[in-house]
């Protein structure tokens, strides 16, 4: 991966690494998640549709950003070394790393990746789960957990979290713990911190959408955003965005591909709020 990113970002400028992780052995409640990288591609390119974003770019016109395709992973917890060892590799040819997941898992191995190269990094995380857990069912790698991984690390000097209307008592401790700005939905949306002062990492878990919008997704949480609501919510970011993440879309629920097209329709959005804040 190294040579061939190395070899690829010599003759071109493409601001922007996509790469996909099909791996959802993080998994509590449903297996499905690691199915999900090719299907947001195809909903992406689906020919109901274009690769216009609403900001006015078309994202698949040259020179935005490369994709890397999946990266081949086992079935098991080994897959999380390979997964911070590439985003390495995006790091290192100054490339900005939008990744498709997978389960949540994902994120701890991306982040722990990104702090190498950013001593003072911010996390605007969306989510109906704030997935604070210090251990799910035993497992500390669980995809209940990355946001303490990241934390206990001190990967990030800040995070922000939308959408949250799980939280439970230990994950409030949690947050207490870490410092965590928890935004609950019954808060509502108005006043939500989106400039961020520091390189920031958006981490974008599905479910935070309403599953009558998402239903395409391991844990049905009712009360989430709209689809409207996140995409105007991606736009008004304001700061330097280092990375990015797209999880938790679990094809084996979404029969109709609804859930896939609002996948695609995050993807791009959010791939075009990066585009035009480098360019
Ligand atoms: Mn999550
Ligand atoms: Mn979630």
């Amino acid at each position: 991966m190294r040579e061939t990113l190395q070899k690829l970002k010599s003759r071109s400028k493409e601001p922007v690494a996509v790469i996909g992780f099909p791996y959802d052995a993080g998994s509590s409640f449903l297996r499905g998640p690691a199915d999900a990288p090719p299907l947001i591609r195809a909903a992406h390119r689906s020919p109901s549709a274009n690769t216009w974003s609403e900001l006015g770019i078309d994202v698949d016109a040259p020179g935005n950003y490369l994709d890397l395709g999946d990266l081949d992973l086992p079935d098991d917890t080994d897959a999380l070394a390979l997964i911070s060892e590439n985003i390495d590799h995006i790091l290192d040819v100054e490339m900005i790393p939008l990744s498709l997941g997978g389960d949540h898992a994902i994120t701890a191995s991306i982040v722990k990746a990104m702090a190498t190269k950013y001593a003072d990094l911010h996390i605007l995380h969306f989510d109906a789960h704030p997935d604070l857990y210090d251990a799910l069912d035993g497992n500390p790698l669980s995809h209940a957990c990355p946001f303490a991984r990241i934390m206990e690390n001190g990967s990030a000097s800040r995070l922000v979290q939308i959408g949250i209307r799980t939280m439970t008592g230990h994950q409030r401790e949690q947050a207490i713990r870490f410092g965590v700005e928890v935004h609950e939905m019954k808060d509502g949306l108005d006043r939500l911190p989106l400039s961020f002062d520091s390189p920031l990492y958006i981490s974008f878990d599905m479910d935070v959408l309403d599953p009558a919008f998402a239903p395409g997704v391991s844990h049905h949480e009712p009360g989430g955003l709209s689809t409207r609501q996140a995409i105007d919510l991606i736009h008004a970011i304001k700061g330097h965005i280092v990375g990015a993440d797209l999880v938790e879309l679990n094809p084996r629920r979404d029969p109709l591909g609804i859930t896939a097209m609002a996948a695609g329709k995050i993807f791009k959005e959010l791939l075009a709020r990066i585009v035009t804040g480098v360019k």
